[in-house]
Formats: C-alpha cells, structure tokens, sequence
C-alpha cells in the first residue's frame, strides 16, 4: 500500500515509518518538523520507498494513498503550551485536511488521539464509553479540547460521507527518539540521572501514569488499523500505574549517578491518575503490550547514554 503519516519525523511517527517499510509498504513522511527531526528518519531517506515532505497540516495537501495516518501535533506539554493557538489549528485544521484527503481518494484515515480526552478523570481505570473531565479554559485545553474536536470531525466524517476511519486513544508512551529536552517525565527523568542533576517531579509525586513502550504501540497502531471489526474509539497503552515517585526511583536505579529527588510546584489541571482500560484491543485485536517498564527504561536509557556522550 502506499501510506502517508503526518508527524512521521516525530517520536512515535519515525517509529511507525520504520514498521511500515519494513513491512513492505512505501510511506511518505509529512512533517513540518517543530517537534519531529530529520535524524529520525535520516536512514529512511534514500530508501526507494521512502519520500520525506516538509509541510505544515495545517495547509492542505494532495497525495494519491491508501491509507493515512494523523500524528501530526506535539505531544508533549510545554511544547504544546509554546503556541497554543497553533495547536488547536493543528489538531483541528489537521484533521479536516485528512479527512478531506480520505473522502477524496478513499483512503482509510487513522487519528492519534489521546487519554487526555479524558481529562483528569473521575472514571478509574478509563474505559472508552467515558466521555471525560476537561477543562475547556485552561492551559492544557489547547492540547485536550483540540484532539476532542479532531475525534468529532473523525465521526462526524464518517457518519456523513462515510470515511473509513479508526481512532485510537494513546496512553503516555516512551523509548528512543523522545528529544532529550521534550519536556514529559520519562526523558526528563533519564537525562537528568544520566546528566547527574537532581530529577525534578512537579507537585508531591503520589499522580499516576501508565507507560507503554513505543514497540508496544505501534504493533496496536498497525493491528487497529488493519481490522474492520471497530473503528473505535479504542484505547491503546500499558496498563501498568505508577506513581512519578516510583518512576523517578526506578530510572534512579537503573542509571545509577548521584542526582537526587527534588519537588517543582504541580502544574495546573494535572491529571491525578490515568490507566488505560484495554479489554477493547485485548478482544478485538488481541493486542497486550509485552515490554515491561523496567525493560523498556533499560533501552530508552541506552539510547540517551549514546545521545548524551
Ligand atoms: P512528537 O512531538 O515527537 O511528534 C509530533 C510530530 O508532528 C513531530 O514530528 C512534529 O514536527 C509534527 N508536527 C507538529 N505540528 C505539525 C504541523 N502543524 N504540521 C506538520 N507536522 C507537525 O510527539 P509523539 O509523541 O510522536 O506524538 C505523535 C502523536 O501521537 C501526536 O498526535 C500526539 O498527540 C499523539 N499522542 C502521543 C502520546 C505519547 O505518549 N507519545 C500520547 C497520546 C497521544
Ligand atoms: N512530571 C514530573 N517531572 C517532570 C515532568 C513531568 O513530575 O520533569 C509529571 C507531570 O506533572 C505529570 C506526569 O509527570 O504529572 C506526566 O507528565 P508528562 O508531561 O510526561 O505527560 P502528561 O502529563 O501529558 O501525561
């Protein structure tokens, strides 16, 4: 098939790349590189069925495809806070445009939605029929109300013109290629034991996250994509909690180093606590995630050791 992923120079997008060419495919990597880097694809870019396009979703864009898949906004909470204007557009402007694309040329179109349509969610673990805890004015809305409209515009497209699409919700997920000043906790955490520094966890420690392991999610993404039992929405993550002072101590473990734990003020509208109810995939694409956190943190800390030195 010929597939086109917008962010696919991002973390979780050059991931995807790799999986698809690997599988046969030819990718076009659509990318206006704000978060993403050309050194995560740089080992793709004279690959015959490979194709890099620098372009922002928010203009749009014509491509004969198969399928597509929307990545294209960042992920990360102070890189989505440095223009929050143009994340809502990205999110919004972005989907409409894939949307459009897939309706034109009969594209099947993911979108890489997130657990942060659920806000900070009084439903414990999130199950996908809860509807959420958002605040609409606040500094993490641009990010939260953006990818809620992204999944309306999804339905919406697919009630109406009948677009095949499949939405799927990510829960945080980590490993190599994060940038090492990204801002969420996994690499922040590394690169502070690796650097030496004091590893800095924003309020008391005690919210909690789920950590799945990139390998991990991009087999759902691809498992999801490829049935034609749902369209979702359908949550995908590692169903493993931990509280960030558990995280700050294992990563303290495992690198080892003299930094030690320092407490930042909490920023607002902080989730409490999030974990992924997953007997969705469990059932429709028998998908489990396999790496365990401990495991996971080995290899996403050999890849910044390398990235550091
Ligand atoms: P990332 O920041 O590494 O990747 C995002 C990519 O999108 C980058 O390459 C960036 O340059 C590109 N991009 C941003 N704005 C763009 C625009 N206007 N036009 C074109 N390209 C643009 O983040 P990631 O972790 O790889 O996330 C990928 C997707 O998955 C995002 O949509 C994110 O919301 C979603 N997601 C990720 C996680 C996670 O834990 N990693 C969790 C939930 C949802
Ligand atoms: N966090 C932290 N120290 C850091 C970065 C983040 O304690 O250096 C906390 C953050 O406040 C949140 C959790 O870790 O409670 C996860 O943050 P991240 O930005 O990775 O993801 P999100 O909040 O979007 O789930």
């Amino acid at each position: 098939m010929r597939i086109l992923i917008t962010g696919g120079a991002g973390f979780l997008g050059s991931h995807l790349c790799d999986r698809l060419i690997t599988d046969g495919h030819e990718v076009v990597c659509l990318d206006n590189l704000f978060t993403g880097r050309k050194e995560n694809i740089t080992h793709l870019l004279q690959h015959p069925r490979f194709e890099f396009v620098r372009h922002d979703v928010v203009d749009p864009f014509k491509f004969e495809v198969d399928q597509i898949y929307n990545l294209a906004c960042p992920a990360s909470p102070p890189h989505y806070q440095y223009n929050p204007i143009k994340t809502t557009k990205t999110s919004v402007m972005g989907a409409i445009n894939c949307l459009g694309l897939a309706k034109r040329v009969k594209a099947r179109v993911f979108q890489a939605s997130t657990s942060e349509v659920y806000g900070d969610p009084a439903m414990h673990p999130q199950r996908e029929e809860y509807w959420g805890h958002v605040n609409p004015i606040g500094r993490r809305s641009c990010y939260d109300e953006g990818k809620r409209c992204a999944e309306t515009l999804f339905f919406d497209y697919h009630r109406e013109n009948k677009v095949d699409i499949r939405v799927i919700r990510i829960f945080n997920t980590y490993g190599p290629r994060m940038l090492a000043h990204d801002g969420r906790v996994v690499s922040n955490f590394i690169v502070q034991a690796l650097k030496g520094e004091d590893l800095t966890i924003y309020g008391d420690g005690t919210q909690t996250r789920s950590f799945c392991f990139v390998d991990d999610l991009i087999e759902g993404f691809v498992r999801f994509m490829n049935q034609t039992e749902i369209v979702g929405p359908m949550n995908c993550g590692n169903p493993g909690e931990f509280t960030m002072l558990q995280l700050a101590e294992l990563t303290l473990k495992l690198v080892g180093g003299k930094g030690k734990i320092v407490f930042k003020p909490l920023p607002s509208d902080d989730p409490k606590q999030r974990q992924p109810d997953i007997s969705l995939a469990r059932r429709v694409i028998k998908w489990e995630p396999q790496v365990p956190l401990e495991e996971g943190l080995g290899r996403t800390i050999a890849y910044f050791r390398k990235q550091i030195s």
